[in-house]
């Protein structure tokens, strides 16, 4: 049994809270059903989107089309090796639940991802990342459903085209692939990456150091830095952080000598987009019912009425005035509707 809903509303399907419909919405919790879905639009001839926990979207006006959003659930042991073991992950399982469930059995690789909101299928689309490692740091396969042939797809690590805050799904396959299942390959023998951030001293603070405890410190650190979505409205990090050339940036540090930076590769360097809007002023500046959060200035959040339309236009004011003061462009990492 399906029920394609009408008429949606999507305020608690968003993080950001933000009130918008969706003409019609359905939760397939398999994929004959996200199948039958597809089949439905293509008949009315309606538009598909699809949403996972809604963390890292913004809705800017209704849905004029379905909505679809993978409940498909399953955790499965593919393969169990001696020092390894490959996962088959539903779609619809809650992500933070599914690094939950990986680091009480002692499998390492997903620890420092703890408390990501949002669901595992979306967890490959703009490969997650957080404290040092990336989501396709273990993914080795993604399975989906193609939207337009409705045909099954299935794609390795290498083809996903990872790098950083992108895939494939972002890339040429936008909007083309409904991912049904991620298979991640995770370790029997973890080897911590603590060198990012305060990290290592967390986990020193609070004990031996093992996965549980890079866990538990991430979930520390993020719970102070990060407002909760629950209790003010917002999609994490609003925009990815720039990568600029090597001579760029030393134009740039000639100027602001205290310029924070990661080397990327031998030609670039990534300068942290938080800073920059900082630089310009906007950290903790309110404006109508939207703003930029007091401690983050890469989160922005809604004060509890805001119109999707009026964070999308503070968005556009910040990437000006970092234009213009910097020289550099922000690319948002939410998705606007
Ligand atoms: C407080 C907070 C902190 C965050 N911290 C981080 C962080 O540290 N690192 C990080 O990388 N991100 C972070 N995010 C962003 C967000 O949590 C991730 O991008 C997450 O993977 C989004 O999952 P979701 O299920 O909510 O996806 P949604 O927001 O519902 O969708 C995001 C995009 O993925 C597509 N999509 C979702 N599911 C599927 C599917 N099954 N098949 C095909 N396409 C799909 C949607 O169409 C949309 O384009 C944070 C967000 C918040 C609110």
């Amino acid at each position: 049994m399906i029920e394609i809903k009408k008429d949606y509303p999507l305020k608690s399907r968003n993080t950001f809270g933000l009130d918008a419909y969706t003409r019609f919405y359905v939760e397939a919790s398999k994929a004959d059903k996200i199948s039958f879905s597809l089949n439905y639009a293509s008949y009315y001839n309606l538009p598909v989107m699809i949403l996972g926990g809604g963390s890292n979207i913004l809705f800017t006006k209704n849905y004029e089309g379905l909505i679809i959003r993978p409940t498909i659930q399953g955790i499965e042991i593919i393969e169990d090796a001696p020092e390894t073991v490959t996962v088959r992950v539903g779609a619809g399982i809650n992500w933070d639940s599914f690094v939950e469930w990986t680091v009480s059995r002692g499998f390492g690789g997903l620890e420092n991802l703890s408390y990501i909101p949002g669901d595992v299928g979306a967890s490959p689309i703009q490969n997650i990342g957080a404290y040092g490692v990336e989501a396709k740091d273990t993914i080795i396969k993604v399975e989906g459903l193609n939207i337009i042939t409705k045909k099954k797809v299935e794609l390795t690590n290498s083809e996903c085209q990872f790098d950083y805050r992108f895939s494939i799904f972002k890339g040429e396959l936008k909007h083309r692939v409904i991912v049904t299942h991620v298979h991640f390959k995770l370790s029997k023998k973890p080897s911590l990456i603590t060198h990012y951030g305060n990290l290592d001293e967390e986990i020193e603070k609070l004990g031996e150091r093992t996965i549980q405890t890079v866990r538990n410190a991430v979930i520390k650190i993020r719970k102070q830095k990060l407002p909760e979505p629950t209790e003010i409205g917002n999609a994490g990090s609003f925009f990815k952080n720039p990568l600029v050339k090597t001579s760029v940036f030393k134009a740039l540090q000639n100027k602001y000598e205290k310029v924070p930076s990661y080397t990327a590769s031998d030609t670039q360097v990534k300068i942290p987009a938080g800073w920059l809007i900082e630089q310009c002023g906007w950290k903790g500046k309110k404006v109508g019912s939207c703003g930029v959060h007091q401690n983050q200035a890469l989160v922005l959040v809604n004060y509890g009425e805001a119109k999707g339309s009026e964070i999308l236009n503070l968005a556009h004011q910040i990437q000006k005035s970092v234009h213009e003061q910097f020289g550099i462009e922000l690319e948002m990492e939410v998705n606007v509707v």
